[in-house]
């Protein structure tokens, strides 16, 4: 009986899923000029070739990375219908006859500046952190989190382009063989629980083709955050990151920027400031907490400024934190430890604050990029080999994942649903293809809504 009203519960709400039309509502509660932006990019074609307007080209492709879409073959074969020109129109506004072939939108985006895409995406984050809606995701002193993140994008088993990162690999047979491939350093911004966005996109990527030492995370996220401190000159930040990040050239930028900074480190970088840390906590001089973190009941241990024992110029307050654990697999108890670096002073009051913040990093670096590769958008399927055009498919893909965490955290409907984030994107599919876009549906679109995010 129960089993059967929650069937018939679901089958109600699922009713109610209005697919598409949501999602649109969603875009423009908080975004009512992004289809005026993304017509208004420069555009960078001969006018007489210009069948289509910017936004027509560039709109679709966000359509088929919400609705994962994975090629762009197959774009062109599902949107190819009268119904699906008609309700492109009804969404953005405007008559459409028919949605541009694929090698159409490949060639606009293999002649646009980055900086156009860019722009727009910058544009939208500035929106989004001026919304009161989301204060409550900064930290104490309103700073807002922000997390410094790289991966692997595409791999090619010949030399791709001239920017292309090399290794040399030993395959099965024993061979040595060389391998191109290209990265991306993100810089992500924690705006709500559940919503991580893109604030800065970096490519890692070498020059020129015979350059003596390649590009490296370090180096884009130098490039990275001087381009932030630009575009967003007031900011409060406080950047996560890895172990990786903990150098000096880094925590200077920070410190140049008036930004804080919250560093995981692990003992091989900063060795002289870990080892007079661990002097220290053998002489007893340190803070500490204990029970923290409610089901983890972990332990913290803290002592502020080392950097003055080690001699170093910048703020090195470090922290630990541990817990035991009981390992799932094996169900043998375990030490789970991790340690950072900080110029937020340490005291009892923020300790377990700062603990979560630098979990938080952990947790998001392993989630983030995992979604956007395997579960929605595929973002390693390259769907143009052109340079130029596969840079600004990756930023339309970010301008599409702001819009789809917007949509899954703040949809009443699809919080009850609770369905595989899978489900929500075939039913964004599904009522895009399928469904008539009446003008009732453009009203309700259009109309004003109150949105919550817990
Ligand atoms: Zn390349």
């Amino acid at each position: 009986m129960s089993n059967q009203l929650t069937r018939m519960k679901k089958r109600k709400l699922r009713e109610k899923d209005k697919g598409i039309i949501d999602f649109v509502r969603m875009q423009n509660h908080f975004f009512p000029k992004l289809i005026e932006e993304l017509g208004e990019v420069e555009d960078p074609r001969k006018e007489n070739y210009t069948e289509y307007t910017s936004e027509e080209l560039l709109y679709p492709i966000i359509l088929k990375n919400s609705c994962t879409v994975e090629t762009m073959r197959q774009m062109t074969e599902w949107f190819g219908d009268a119904n699906c020109a008609s309700n492109l129109g009804k969404l953005i506004g405007r008559k459409i006859e028919n949605i541009a072939h694929y090698d159409t939108i490949n060639n606009f985006l293999e002649k646009l500046e980055i900086s156009e895409l860019n722009n727009v995406k910058v544009g939208m984050v500035k929106r989004l952190i001026r919304n009161k809606s989301f204060y409550q995701a900064r930290m104490r002193e309103n700073q807002w989190i922000v997390i410094l993140d790289g991966t692997g994008l595409y791999h090619f088993r010949e030399k791709h382009c001239e920017n292309c990162l090399v290794k040399e690999i030993i395959d099965k047979e024993g061979n040595k063989k060389k391998v191109y491939y290209h990265n991306v350093l993100e810089a992500k911004i924690i705006i709500a629980e559940n919503i991580v966005i893109s604030l800065g996109t970096e490519f890692i990527e070498n020059e020129s083709e015979d350059v003596d030492k390649q590009d490296c995370e370090i180096n884009a996220s130098k490039r990275l955050l001087k381009r932030i401190k630009e575009e967003f000159p007031k900011l409060k930040i406080c950047i996560l990151g890895d172990s990786l990040y903990a150098v000096e050239s880094i925590i200077d930028i920070c410190k140049d920027s008036d930004w804080n900074y919250l560093l995981r480190c692990k003992e091989g970088r900063q060795k002289n400031l870990i080892m007079d840390y661990r002097y220290v906590l053998e002489s007893g001089e340190y803070g500490e907490k204990k029970n923290i973190l409610e089901e983890e009941k972990g332990t913290a241990k803290y002592v502020n400024h080392v950097e003055e024992i080690t001699g170093k110029d910048f703020t090195a307050n470090i922290f630990e934190y541990e817990y035991e654990q009981i390992s799932k697999r094996t169900n043998k108890k375990n030490t789970v430890k991790f340690q950072w670096i900080t110029d937020i002073e340490l005291t009892n009051r923020n300790i377990e604050e700062m603990v979560k913040c630098g979990r938080k990093r952990w947790k998001i670096e392993n989630e983030g990029f995992n979604t956007q590769k395997n579960i929605l958008y595929k973002i390693e399927h390259l769907n143009s080999k052109n340079p130029n055009a596969m840079k600004n498919h990756y930023l339309l893909t970010q301008i599409t994942d702001i819009l789809m965490q917007l949509y899954l955290a703040g949809t009443k409907v699809l919080k009850e649903l609770k369905q595989a984030i899978k489900n929500t994107s075939s039913r964004l599919l599904e009522t895009f293809r399928r469904a008539i876009v009446t003008d009732e549906d453009v009203s309700y679109i259009k109309k004003y809504t109150t949105v919550h995010f817990t």
